[in-house]
């Protein structure tokens, strides 16, 4: 299932192109290049509405995408070119998945350096955003384990970029807006099985749940709270904490240990191409919330859990997104820095006053940030949750929100945003002006354009 599921025709063709909400679908001429050579070419005869590189189009919002112009699917650029299984170094495509990725290397002991909560993301798409995941506090973002790309220019040249330099920092998190990504060398981890040992305890509220994850999500690579922002008064907050990290060899029963290092994810049938409106409302999610933490263990220590079980639980119901019927819906996530739980408090009370029937609510706490200039994570708490778009005054209350975030100097992930105004995202990324010379510089006819860039003057 990595196929790009939300672009509706073939490739090499004008077809309707969407962000994984669902929520503004745009006409683009969608060109896949199976060669560095083909890349080059589309990208010098893109016209002047402009070109964008795109992977599995997991971005939520219009990153990947460009109204009247070009879209570059790069998942035809999937070869694995070398790995290095001593050094845990890895060289391959930017279309290449990292449920590819995962399938070839964890065989030989090693793991991505950074996995989203989606495996069904591409190298160049996981640069593209510098993406993060539950080990952020340990490992930052997936641009720190880049050892080199290699990156298409406007005029057609392939620029090696290594980092510490203006153009890889510009690159990581730049949106695909510097360049195509072509190939990158990647720094793996190594690991001795394919499981993870798992610690899952409740918090009682939001205050609980910050107490336990500031004082010992040190002692884990991978933190993450699921909470539920339906709960209110004394239960708000209340969540369910998920910890980990890969399990050594010895913890691993005899049977399993004959083979340590197998990867085999499930997957159940996909949601229905057809979902009626309004499926998810208060009603129903408010009982699936108060299910999933009544289910889960108080508190239970080294569960043994499978890959996909513990980093990507939803890649198991291919579409999922269709869920939230024709509308689609919002991913809102923003970080606060430490200090700012005061903030966090009041949206969190805001989210959960206003009954946002959100059953993907994930809290986690960020390490240092990364060099990227537009690179999401500051150290501080980071709140992701996916709401309904045709939730009722739903703009006007996001905008309330950007408000809270901006006032406490935290800011939103360009890959989830949809709907941000541009003057709000421009308070929220110091470097936003140096990312913006350096675009103009290098490519002053603007051949790397999105629906995203232009809606956001990036
Ligand atoms: C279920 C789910 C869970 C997620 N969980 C997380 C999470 O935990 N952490 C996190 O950080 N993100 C998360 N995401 C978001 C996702 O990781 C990012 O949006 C990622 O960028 C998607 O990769 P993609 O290959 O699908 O790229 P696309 O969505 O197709 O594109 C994303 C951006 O990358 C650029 N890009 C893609 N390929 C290239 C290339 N070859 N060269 C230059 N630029 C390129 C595009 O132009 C675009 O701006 C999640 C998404 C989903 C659907």
């Amino acid at each position: 299932m990595a196929d790009n599921t939300t672009l509706t025709t073939e490739a090499d063709s004008f077809a309707s192109v969407t962000g994984w909400g669902r929520t503004a679908p745009t006409t683009a001429l969608v060109e896949r290049p199976r060669t560095y050579e083909e890349a080059a070419a589309a990208v010098r005869g893109c016209g002047a509405r402009g070109s964008i590189a795109r992977g599995l189009g997991r971005a939520y919002g219009d990153a990947a995408q460009n109204a009247g112009g070009s879209v570059l699917d790069m998942t035809g650029l999937d070869r694995i070119r070398s790995v290095d299984a001593d050094a845990g170094i890895v060289v391959c495509d930017a279309g290449v998945s990292l449920h590819r990725l995962m399938e070839v290397l964890l065989p030989l002991g090693w793991f991505v350096p950074v996995t989203p909560g989606t495996r069904y993301v591409t190298v160049g798409g996981a640069i593209g955003a510098d993406i993060h995941g539950k080990n952020h506090h340990v490992s930052g973002g997936f641009s720190r384990h880049v050892r080199s790309l290699r990156l298409l220019l406007a005029d057609g040249e392939v620029r090696e970029v290594l980092p510490g330099t203006e153009l890889f920092d510009a690159t990581a998190g730049g949106m695909g807006l510097t360049g195509v990504i072509l190939s990158a060398t990647v720094q793996l981890l190594p690991v001795e099985t394919s499981l993870m040992s798992v610690d899952t305890e409740r918090a009682t509220d939001l205050d609980d749940l910050m107490t336990r994850l500031t004082e010992t999500d040190h002692l884990y690579r991978y933190s993450v709270a699921w909470i539920d922002l339906l709960a209110k008064g004394a239960s708000m907050g209340r969540s369910v904490l998920t910890r980990g990290d890969h399990a050594p060899l010895d913890e691993l029963p005899a049977r399993a240990r004959r083979h340590p290092l197998t990867f085999r994810p499930g997957q159940f049938p996909g949601a229905p191409s057809f979902v009626p409106e309004g499926l998810l409302g208060r009603k129903s999610v408010g009982l699936f919330n108060e299910l999933w933490y009544r289910r889960a263990p108080r508190s239970r220590v080294g569960e043994l859990q499978k890959i996909s079980t513990f980093f990507h639980p939803l890649d198991g119901v291919p579409h999922w997104n269709r869920i939230y019927g024709r509308s689609g819906f919002v991913q809102y996530q923003f970080v606060v820095p430490y200090g700012q739980e005061e903030a966090l408090r009041r949206i969190v009370g805001r989210i959960s006053r206003r009954g946002c029937p959100s059953f993907l609510a994930v809290l986690k706490r960020f390490g240092d940030g990364d060099p990227g200039w537009l690179s999401f994570p500051v150290p501080g708490w980071t709140l992701a949750l996916d709401i309904p778009a045709n939730m009722p005054r739903l703009g006007t209350f996001l905008d309330e929100l950007d408000e809270e975030v901006c006032a406490a100097e935290g800011r939103l992930y360009l890959a989830k945003d949809s709907r941000v105004r541009p003057e709000t995202l421009a308070a929220m990324y110091p470097k936003l002006d140096a990312f913006r010379a350096l675009r103009a510089e290098l490519d002053p006819h603007g051949v790397f354009t999105s629906d995203l860039s232009r809606r956001l003057a990036l």
